[in-house]
């Protein structure tokens, strides 16, 4: 018997099948899709079983598989499918396709060595003939009609007579494991849907087997307990589920309220769980225990068989988009996938859809279901916009007198408050401080980015640069400036104003300890604090029945990030943290502090407005030949040695435009962040609407420069980063 295996090592150069000769001892255990350990130059590695055969095309003598590291199959058929779809979607090797599917203790990675956890127990073999003193037939008595009893339980009673019992084998000792988390039992009676929710649960369960939909819902329209009633039909029909939420939302009491809807047929996968726990996770939905998965981006690949439920909440988030390494894929597309494999719903949920979404279920590629009001007939907030270029006028500080007023009237009424510093990591570019303009490229309609060494503004889309000056092209005054300040600063001035005020912090800083994120949250709910301050974690999925008022310090931050969705990126956030304000029975507010009042990313928040903002937005990348008009692949290409880079760069580029006819190329040019630990970066941006030898050109760029140690190639489609 011949075993075709893939080896784990990140090494494009070898990713592909190699033969190995299986041990007859082994031959009943090698099954597609095992962990085996083999011999590989002069090392033992790890890889997985892709193909059994009798013979091999290999003119050399075969090394032989060492054994096996587990029992069971850890790639099932259906991985082992999305893997191959992966590879052919994303050009990445295929070894990190299946790697990115599964937890860290199930890969070969130094360093991590996650065991799995057992108890014993004990199963009874008794016979008619055994006589028992009365200790024994106590220790008998504990299995009471029980198949198997824990052995501590036993040792209560007697640990000698368990020891006797154990010897004349009339207490068999079962090794049995055991889970790291457990989950409470369900508790919850469930709301009577609304009109509104009923209708979208019927229209999914009447509908085709495989079909795609878009639930457009407002903030607190009742999407989740539509969910979960999807859900749980699907579980009614003895089907598995998976729900994606962005890591971001993935809150404690997401995990609850499934928790007291579903019991211990829920798994959960997220970043705030150990190694073990995600290993323990993993075995629990493999094995069928667990029906229902609820994680982030990379749940999507839970081993769960039978799948009658996929639901993407959030869908426009970023997060669903791994954009750091190779496989750079969307879940969205292996939701759609995984969706036609078991012909089952795909449901993806937003108050604000992505552009490309919203564009599809215009098209009918997606099916649109909507909630258009929130539960109880509540009204959505009520949205100020305050011009920051008038206040600048008279008083320079960070908060407006509107904003410092309904502090300072929510304070008095014993209301909460949540404070918004929309800043996402980029200081660096140049705004005015007298009129709020923003250099942008005449090309690309980005703005341009600071470079401090060499003092220019460049786009980092098509190369376009132009020297830095103070003095603003829009209004004359010497008054551009590097603008960024971060909650840390925020913090501090607010606490100037109101001394006896109890401010909460929460960013990625205060956060990043186990637990805190949940305290923080606890703590606010219980209205130890009064201010909630934070960056983008604190626009999402949070739910505060006394938080009155949501103030925004800048909603030009995001505006200005050199991204063609950054307008998108702005009126989604802007809408998300509005969507905190008023959940409950009172009445909410939102002010917006802007240089950029009439801007239609955040004048369209004022009422509410996704379709009024939808369509202003598409005629703008319409016009731009941006997504959804067109698609997008970004092509980076770095190296130590910036002459060969550059040179390499551009004949990349000619072959490209050589070869892709109905492609527009742009670029090289330097990449957002040029130069990291002395490597040095390009990007090539492609824009098509049908390439046909897209996938074929990419390829044999790729191979070309497999080999090649001084050039790197990554190759990222719809790309979020550039
Ligand atoms: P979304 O996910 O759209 O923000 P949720 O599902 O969180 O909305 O619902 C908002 C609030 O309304 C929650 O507190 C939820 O428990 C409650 N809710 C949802 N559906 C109903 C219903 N049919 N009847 C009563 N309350 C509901
Ligand atoms: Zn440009």
């Amino acid at each position: 018997m011949i075993a075709g295996v893939l080896v784990q090592l990140s090494n494009k150069n070898v990713d592909r099948i190699f033969d190995y000769k299986v041990p007859k001892s082994l031959e009943s255990k090698i099954k597609i899709g095992i962990r085996v350990e083999i011999p590989f130059g002069y090392q033992k590695l790890e890889g997985f079983v892709l193909e059994i055969k009798k013979e091999t095309l290999n003119k050399t003598e075969l090394k032989q598989i060492i054994g096996i590291i587990d029992e069971d199959i850890v790639l099932n058929e259906e991985l082992l499918k999305l893997g191959k779809y992966i590879k052919e979607k994303t050009l990445s090797p295929l070894i990190s396709c299946y790697q990115v599917m599964l937890p860290k203790a199930l890969k070969a990675k130094k360093g991590v060595n996650v065991a799995k956890k057992y108890d014993i127990y004990y199963r009874l073999n008794l016979s008619k003939d055994d006589k028992l003193n009365s200790t024994q037939q106590k220790i008998i008595e504990c299995f009471d009609n029980k198949e198997l009893v824990k052995r501590e339980n036993l040792l209560k009673v007697s640990l000698s007579s368990v020891k006797t019992l154990e010897q004349k084998n009339i207490l068999i000792p079962v090794k049995k494991e055991h889970y790291r988390l457990s989950y409470k039992e369900k508790c919850e009676k469930k709301y009577t849907l609304t009109n509104d929710q009923q209708k979208v649960v019927d229209e999914v369960l009447a509908g085709e087997k495989n079909e795609v939909y878009l639930l457009w819902g407002v903030t607190g329209s009742g999407k989740t307990e539509v969910y979960m009633e999807l859900i749980e039909e699907a579980l009614n029909r003895g089907k598995t589920s998976i729900m994606l939420v962005p890591e971001i939302s993935l809150t404690p009491q997401m995990i609850e309220r499934f928790e007291r809807r579903f019991g211990g047929k829920i798994a959960a996968l997220h970043s705030a769980l150990s190694e073990g726990e995600k290993y323990d996770e993993w075995r629990r939905i493999y094995r069928g225990e667990a029906k229902i998965v609820i994680g982030a981006r990379s749940a999507i690949f839970a081993p769960l068989s039978n799948i009658g439920m996929i639901i993407i909440d959030e869908e426009h988030s970023d997060s669903y988009k791994q954009e750091d390494k190779a496989p750079r894929y969307s879940a969205l597309d292996i939701a759609i996938k995984r969706g036609k494999i078991n012909s089952c719903p795909v449901i993806m949920g937003s108050a604000t859809p992505s552009l490309d979404s919203f564009a599809r279920s215009e098209k009918n590629v997606y099916k649109l279901l909507t909630l258009p009001n929130r539960i109880n007939g509540k009204n959505l907030p009520n949205v100020e916009i305050v011009d920051m270029n008038i206040e600048m006028k008279t008083k320079h500080s960070y908060f407006s007198r509107k904003l410092l007023e309904k502090i300072k009237e929510k304070l008095e009424l014993e209301e909460q408050i949540i404070l918004l510093l929309n800043r996402r990591g980029y200081s660096s570019f140049v705004t005015c401080k007298n009129c709020g303009y923003t250099e942008k490229c005449p090309n690309c309609d980005i703005s341009l980015t600071y470079h401090k060494s060499s003092s220019i503004l460049r786009c980092h889309y098509c190369g376009y640069a132009t020297k830095l000056t103070t003095i603003c092209s829009e209004c004359h005054e010497t008054s551009m400036t590097n603008l960024g300040v971060g909650t840390e600063k925020i913090e501090e001035e607010l606490q100037k104003i109101f001394p006896l005020v109890n401010i909460l912090r929460m960013d990625v800083d205060t956060t990043s300890r186990k637990g805190m994120h949940q305290k923080m949250i606890t703590a606010f709910k219980d209205q130890k604090y009064n201010i909630l301050l934070g960056t983008q974690i604190v626009a999402k999925g949070l739910d505060f029945e006394n938080v009155t008022l949501v103030g925004v310090i800048n909603a030009d931050t995001s505006l200005n990030i050199p991204d063609f969705r950054s307008s998108e990126n702005t009126f989604d956030l802007l809408s998300q943290v509005a969507g905190r304000s008023g959940r409950s029975t009172k009445t909410g507010e939102v002010i917006i502090q802007t240089f950029n009042p009439t801007h239609y990313a955040i004048s369209y928040v004022k009422n509410h407005d996704y379709f009024g903002f939808y369509k202003k937005e598409m005629s703008i990348r319409k016009m731009l030949s941006y997504p959804p008009y067109y698609y997008l692949v970004y092509i980076k290409i770095s190296g130590r040695d910036y002459n060969i880079l550059k040179q390499e760069a551009e004949k990349i580029k000619k072959s490209l435009e050589k070869h892709l006819l109905h492609t527009i190329v742009l670029g090289p040019s330097p990449a957002f962040i040029f130069k990291v630990n002395n490597i040095y970066r390009y990007g090539i941006i492609l824009k098509y609407k049908k390439e046909e030898k897209l996938y074929e050109t990419l390829t044999l760029m790729d191979e070309h420069y497999k080999g090649n140690n001084s050039l790197k190639i990554e190759i990222n489609f719809n790309p979020i980063h550039f």
